[in-house]
């Protein structure tokens, strides 16, 4: 896909008092940032226009220490517009996992069940994350639960990067969360998708 143009809505997970899954060295909300920030750098850089929620939610002024409620998060990316009209092509929500078995690791990215956009962007960018991330691939997955793959009007998928619970993937994580964003962004360019 040429990214040259497409406005994609990334979507920074938890936030706030929400921390998301508990690292051994910081909560998911904090590599989830890291990794969203690098994402949009590279996006500008590749010519697309990166629209970063976490920034809309304190524009919006509501920035309490309370993390953005994921409905709120898809009625912004639903609402806006750019100077000249268009909407938001895609969207990135950006995650890490984790579990109670500090064994479990590895990444994996999902898609709203049903959508054809959704799998082949989900498909590239596991494959693109793969391609830059020494560690497991657990697989390309679809839920109709997840309310940020359901909500947004535009194609959706969630990244899982890898487990912050497991002490291997967080390690490389920590060091190497450009890799991540690299990888990402590398996915999106690869996919075969007119949006
Ligand atoms: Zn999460």
């Amino acid at each position: 896909m040429n990214l040259h143009g497409k406005i994609i809505a990334i979507d920074s997970g938890h936030g706030g008092h929400d921390g998301g899954a508990p690292g051994r060295l910081h909560p998911e909300k904090f590599y989830n940032r890291l990794v969203a920030q690098e994402v949009r750098y590279i996006l500008l850089k590749a010519g697309a226009w990166p629209y970063t929620l976490r920034w809309a939610k304190e524009t919006c002024g509501i920035d309490n220490g309370q993390a953005m409620r994921l409905r709120d998060r898809a009625k912004i990316i639903n609402e806006f517009r750019a100077g000249n009209g268009a909407r938001v092509d895609l969207v990135l929500s950006i995650h890490h996992n984790g579990h109670d078995d500090r064994m479990a690791n590895g990444l994996e990215v999902w898609h709203y069940t049903g959508s054809e956009a959704g799998r082949a962007l989900g498909q590239g960018v596991l494959d693109g994350m793969a391609s830059k991330m020494p560690m497991r691939v657990r697989g390309l997955f679809s839920t109709k639960r997840f309310a940020m793959l359901k909500l947004p009007e535009a194609p959706s998928i969630i990244t899982e990067g890898c487990f912050v619970t497991n002490a291997s993937d967080e390690n490389w994580l920590i060091n190497n969360w450009r890799m991540e964003a690299a990888g990402i962004v590398a996915g999106l360019k690869v996919v075969e998708l007119e949006l």
